[in-house]
Order: C-alpha cells, then structure tokens, then sequence
C-alpha cells in the first residue's frame, strides 16, 4: 500500500509510528495511508524551519518574486495531474478540482507583488534632522493547518504570503487527503525554494498540539470547523502566538420576491450541492420572503432530478461522493431527523440508490425549516439545502443576523436600493449580491464574522501582510550636515 509520506528539510519521509487510512470516496477503497507525525517528527521539521529561516528572510525579493512566477508555471502546466490527485482522495468533481488548483493560484499571483506589498512609508523631517520611516518583517517560523475540503486552495491561501514575507513554514494538512501538500511542496522546491523553507508534517491531533505548544512557532493560521477553530485559537494564543482559526459556516441565500427566479433556482443548485456541499461557502439555507417560495421549491426540485452524481473521474458527473462513509452517516442523519423536528422532506437523498461501494448520498431538499431544528442550527456540510420561509426583509436580515455564524451570505433581487441596504444590514464577512458562493478574488482577503473566524485578520491578500510580518518603525537622526567632513555646500537656503 503506497504511503503518504512527510517532506521535512527538502527529503520524503515515510516512517512513523502511525498511520492513518485514505480512501478512494468514489470506490469506497482503501488504497493508500498517511505517516502521522509523532511529537519527535514535527519538532525535527519545526527545527528544518528554524535553521532555514535566517537565509530565507535574507533572500532578496527578487530571488523571492521568481520562485513564485516559477511556481505559478509549474502548478498551472500540472494542474491536471493535481486535480487527479485531489478527486482520487477527496472525490470532488475534475473540474470542481481543478477550479479549486484556479482559485488557489490566484494567492501565488497575488504573491509575486510581493516587493510592492512589503513596501513601508517614510516620513521625512518629523523633527529637525529626523525622518521616520517602517518596515515589514516576518514572524519567524509560521504553522499552517488546513482542512480536506479543499486540500489544494486552503494550503495555497496561507503558503503564498506566509513564504512571500519571508517566513519559513509548517503546513499539517488534512489526514483525510493528505497527497495535495506534499505535491505543493515538491513544485516549490523544484521551484527554486530552499530545502526547510517550506515543511509539510502529516498527522493528527498529536501533530497539532505540539505546533501549538512549542517556543518557535510564531503564528498559526487554521481552517476547520468552529469548534476545533476555537480551541486552536485559545490554545495558540495561551502560548503566546498570534493565531487566525476560520472556523465552519451556515450561509444563507435569501431571495426576495423580485429575483430572476431561473437565476436564484440555477444558484441555489450549484451553491448547495457543488462539492456534495462540503465548501465553507455552500449555501445551506435558502430564505425565501413572501410569495416567492412554493414557485423557487418547485424550480429547485426539477433541476434536482437531473443532478448527476457519480465518480469525480467522470466527466458527466456533476457531484460526487462525500469523503467518509461516516460523514456520509452523518448527514443521512440531518435528513432522517427533520420529518420529526417538524419540517417537510421535499428530496430525500438517502433513497437514491448507487452502484458502488462509495460514499455517495443523493442530494436532499428540505421545506418549512425553522430556527431551533438540527437540520437549521448545525453544520451539516453535505448536499442537504433547507427552506426557511419568511414574511419580510427584515425577518430575513434578523434571521441571517441570529445565527451562530457568519462566513458567506447571498441575496437575490432585482432590486439595487434593497441590494444595498442588505450589505449595510447584514452581518458576515463576504456578500453576494445575485453570486451564490461570493468568495473573494485573491486581492482581496477572506474571511468570516461571528463565530466563523477566530482572530482578527482575514486570511490571503492585504489582511495576510499584516498577518504573517511585524511591524518596525525607525527614527533616524544624522549628525549635523553643517559638521560633515564632505563639503555639502551647506546651508542651502534660497
Ligand atoms: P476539522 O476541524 O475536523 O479539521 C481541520 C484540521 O484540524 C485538520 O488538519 C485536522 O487534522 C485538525 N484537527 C481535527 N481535530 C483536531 C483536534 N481535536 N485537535 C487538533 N487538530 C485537529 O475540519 P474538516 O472536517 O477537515 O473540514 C471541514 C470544516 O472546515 C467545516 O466546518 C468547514 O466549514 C470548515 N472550513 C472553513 C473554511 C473557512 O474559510 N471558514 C474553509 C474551509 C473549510
């Protein structure tokens, strides 16, 4: 069985005292497994980091700005050999994979600007013969702890600027689909990066307290789910570290009674089900105010039928498997669970049958949901959307507003005053108006509000800067030119 090796100071390492399982999600299968580090491991790759750190930070932006071009060439002529690699272990769709390689590249572009992002200000004469003038540095060692459900983008979120300000770093991938990382690093190495700039360790909780513990770790950027986002962040910051821990999501799309209905309906497909809805910007709620509802559940239900779900390799299917077969119980469950909470099971899912032994479930539609059903108040993360209908704008807003987390939201109108006044009004952190999914550009920084980000900065783009570099102000006074042993011709006053 092949195993899933680390990459510490620029070697492949395969021994651990551990391993994890990774399955084929479209087979079912068993085909590979993961190395998880042991304490002992991510010290030794915490100190590769260590020891790089002072040559990289040296590196000159220039030698910096080419790795990354080299980068961008060589990911984007591999981007099919990626993408096989995450539908192989996540399951994904190939074009799904292969628009999340897309997305990702865009923070390796955003980081070839480098030289102009690390730019500082200058203030000349602040007093007599004293100018004052900042500078960017990095943090020093940086851990970066990413989730399955996007193995490739999340990892190239944190890597491009953490590397481009000249930190050296950890990245502890998901166990779940572990390959994408390493393939990552070995394309920056044959880039140009030095050998321990650039660390992947495998593993699993052992792996992650021991970044979270130790002196020289410097920050912590994570993505995963609220509840293991809020212990990193109290656990990281108790020792000492700076740490942004994006956490899960509920995104709701609330359509008023003006929207394009065919475009609302065509969005609420793609934004649910894309991904089996494992993406932390899925539309799971969809509010429907006033008489719009009946006329959107029925357009929704008929493009339902013609979903495809299948193999990721499968250039007809539209959806595949979910990543476990416990995940898949799981959300099973969601849809078992709401007939009794009181809401109306319009598509069940779990009655699609598949002819394999993968992790498929059929995508679900539920109406007549309300705040305080499982089905509304978690994440459920699977192709599972429910219907909550309201009266009014502002039922909507105050809905959006009371619940728990705020990553994405989206609304749908013809209307621009009330688009507008939504913006003003909602809280979350990234909104779309007629866009489902509205995840930045790469120029732009991601993130939530509530409890869908724990910390203070935005991941990727100009929040990123600021995260992964120390501010430092120089005042600079020089002796009196009048006194230097060059003639100045000084004063030069007219
Ligand atoms: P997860 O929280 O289970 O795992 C995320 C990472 O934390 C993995 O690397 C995992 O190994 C590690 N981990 C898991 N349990 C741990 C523990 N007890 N102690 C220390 N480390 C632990 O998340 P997941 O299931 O891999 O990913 C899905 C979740 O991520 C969803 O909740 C989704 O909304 C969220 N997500 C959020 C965003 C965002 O930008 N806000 C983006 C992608 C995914």
């Amino acid at each position: 069985m092949q195993t899933i090796p680390h990459y510490i100071n620029g070697s492949l390492v395969t021994d651990a005292e551990r391993f994890g399982p990774v399955f084929n999600p479209a087979t079912g299968e068993q085909d590979k497994q993961v190395a998880l580090a042991s304490a002992d491991r991510v010290e030794e790759a915490i100190a590769a980091a260590k020891a790089a750190l002072p040559a990289w930070r040296a590196a000159s932006l220039a030698k910096r700005t080419n790795i990354f071009f080299r980068v961008r060439e060589i990911l984007n002529e591999r981007k099919p050999v990626l993408a096989a690699i995450l539908t192989s272990e996540h399951g994904k769709v190939l074009s799904d994979a292969e628009g999340e390689i897309s997305r990702g590249l865009e923070n390796i572009e955003f980081a070839t600007g480098l030289s102009h992002m690390l730019k500082g200000e200058r203030s000349e004469q602040v007093s007599s013969g004293v100018d004052v003038h900042s500078v960017r540095q990095p943090v020093g060692v940086v851990a970066c702890i990413t989730p399955f459900n996007f193995p490739a983008m999340v990892p190239l979120w944190m890597i491009g600027s953490a590397l481009a300000c000249g930190n050296t770093v950890l990245l502890k991938p998901s166990e779940k689909d572990p390959s994408s990382a390493v393939f990552i690093a070995e394309v920056f190495a044959e880039a140009g990066l030095p050998a321990g700039v650039l660390n992947v360790v495998q593993g699993d909780k052992e792996a992650v307290d021991t970044l979270l513990e130790h002196p020289d770790v410097k920050a912590v950027s994570f993505v995963g789910s609220t509840p293991i986002a809020q212990s990193i962040y109290k656990r990281a910051a108790d020792h000492g570290k700076r740490v942004q821990a994006l956490g899960g999501a509920k995104n709701h799309m609330v359509v008023l009674p003006d929207a394009d209905l065919d475009m609302a309906a065509d969005a609420a497909i793609s934004a649910a089900y894309g991904s089996a809805g494992e993406r932390c910007m899925a539309v799971s709620v969809l509010v429907a105010v006033g008489n719009i509802a009946d006329d959107l559940v029925a357009a929704i239900k008929s493009r339902m039928a013609t979903l495809k779900i299948g193999p990721g390799t499968d250039p007809a299917s539209q959806m595949g498997p979910l990543i476990t077969a416990e995940h898949r119980e799981k959300v099973a469950s969601y849809v078992a669970g709401a007939e009794s909470e009181g809401a109306t099971v319009v598509v069940d899912g779990r009655s699609q049958q598949f002819d394999s032994n993968g992790f498929f479930i059929g995508v679900s539609l539920v109406d007549h949901v309300k705040p305080g059903m499982k089905v509304y108040d978690d994440e459920i993360f699977g192709p599972v959307l429910s219907v909550v209908r309201v009266d009014s704008y502002s039922d909507a807003v105050r809905l959006v507003n009371d619940n728990e987390f705020g990553n994405g939201v989206a609304i749908f109108t013809r209307d621009g005053g009330a688009a507008r006044q939504f913006e003003f009004d909602v809280e979350a952190g990234m909104v779309g108006v007629n866009v489902p999914i509205p995840v930045p550009v790469g120029t732009f920084s991601f993130g939530g509000w509530k409890n869908s980000l724990f910390g203070d900065t935005h991941m990727y783009g100009p929040d990123s800067i600021r995260f992964y570099t120390r501010g430092k102000v120089v005042t600079t006074r020089w002796p009196d030119p009048a006194t230097s042993v060059i003639d100045l011709g000084f004063p030069q006053v007219d």
